[in-house]
């Protein structure tokens, strides 16, 4: 079965791995700090902080914004339910935007229409989480105005996106954000076998991150509040985690961020060529709207043809080897958000998108053969 995504890991790769383990850090040494300046520098931020997943990270980025009881944050419900969760470990208050369906993407005119009722209730929030779904990015400029205007923060869920770009731009620059987090599981653009990692220009919200990677403990001696200031000392200031993540996790990721324009140029090309081979199939094809450039995690076809539903469509491409997935149920069908009051019919961009959706295989490594054997399939389904 070809899969829909999956890591491509090269000789180089296994040799940075194998050189890190040997290194006398081997976590949190010198390959996380290098990882995090290639990466920063790459995307044009002026900080980052890894840690050992896009979870993590995700959660550090809502800690950071001071995100806590009593706040409302909101996000999408087409996306992984970890974009919904890092909110809710901080005790806040969770609730989605509707996507536009054919962009598969926050939509703007509900997120205005929703601002603004919450304005009238009191109920604004805190901080929103856009994800660049699929690795395009959100309408930004739009979001950072509405932000400023309702006196929002902005954390952009951009796990699908390293190596995209808006208005010619590295999505990672938080131009129009506070934070935006990338995800290197393997599934991922780029992989550190498991890592997240947290961009942003403040300051302050960086020592913030890093502080709570590690249980909230500071070894800055201007910074202690005890007068005890020996050698050993360490102060905790307040209640943080164990995010941290290994040196050869980040050497994997320095190796594999080497790569990141040709792995996103590959994945373009694959990307353009079943987009050209499937024009005149009764599909809806995934858009890439003007001013962007896609990092393509995924190739999300929209099941319209009379008689064929996705169910079906799911099933047929499994039956001829094409492991297609679905992308994604929406976080409030989950039990466990609906049991947060959630229900069928609030977010009807999501739910019609939801039951259209096929994602297909597309990864780097992937052959000729197999890309052929991905579009014969769709042409066969839908010609
Ligand atoms: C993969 C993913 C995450 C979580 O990433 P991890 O590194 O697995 O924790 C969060 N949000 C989105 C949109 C994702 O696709």
């Amino acid at each position: 079965m070809i899969p829909y995504g999956r890591q491509w890991i090269t000789d180089e790769d296994v040799a940075a791995v194998a050189a890190a383990l040997r290194d006398e850090l081997i976590t949190l040494g010198p390959k996380v700090d290098a990882f995090e300046q290639n990466v920063a520098v790459y995307c044009g931020a002026r900080y980052a902080v890894a840690a050992n997943s896009a979870t993590s990270s995700l959660h550090l980025a809502c800690l950071a914004l001071g995100v806590g009881p009593g706040d409302f944050v909101w996000t999408v419900p087409n996306t992984f339910v970890a974009s919904a969760n890092c909110a809710l470990y901080c005790g806040a208050t969770v609730d989605f935007v509707d996507i536009d369906p054919l962009t598969h993407l926050l939509s703007i005119p509900s997120l205005e229409e929703k601002l603004l009722e919450a304005d009238k209730s009191g109920k604004l929030p805190k901080v929103l989480i856009p994800v660049h779904f699929s690795g395009k990015s959100c309408d930004m400029r739009s979001i950072s105005k509405l932000a400023e205007k309702y006196g929002f923060r902005v954390i952009e869920d951009a796990s699908h996106a390293i190596g995209a770009k808006y208005e010619g731009a590295e999505v990672g620059n938080c131009a129009y954000s506070d934070i935006t987090v990338f995800s290197f599981h393997p599934v991922k653009i780029v992989t550190a076998g498991e890592g997240g990692m947290a961009l942003t220009n403040e300051v302050a919200l960086f020592e913030r991150m890093r502080r709570l990677r590690t249980h909230g403990i500071t070894r800055d001696k201007c910074a202690f509040e005890n007068a005890e200031r020996e050698e050993w000392s360490y102060e905790q200031h307040e209640l943080g985690f164990n995010y941290r993540i290994t040196d050869f996790q980040a050497a994997l990721g320095i190796s594999q961020f080497n790569r990141l324009d040709d792995l996103v140029r590959t994945r373009n090309q694959i990307a353009s060529y079943y987009s050209a081979e499937f024009a005149s199939l009764e599909v809806l094809l995934p858009e890439v709207e003007e001013g962007h450039y896609s990092a393509w995690h995924l190739y999300v076809i929209g099941i319209i043809a009379p008689g064929t539903d996705r169910k079906r469509a799911y099933y047929e491409y499994r039956k001829q080897g094409v492991g297609v997935q679905v992308h994604y149920i929406p976080v409030h069908y989950q039990p466990y958000y609906a049991k947060l009051g959630f229900r069928k019919g609030m977010f009807p961009g999501a739910e019609t998108y939801y039951e259209r959706a096929l994602t297909l295989p597309l990864y780097p490594l992937m052959s000729d053969t197999e890309i052929n054997q991905v579009v014969d399939t769709t042409r066969r389904l839908f010609g």
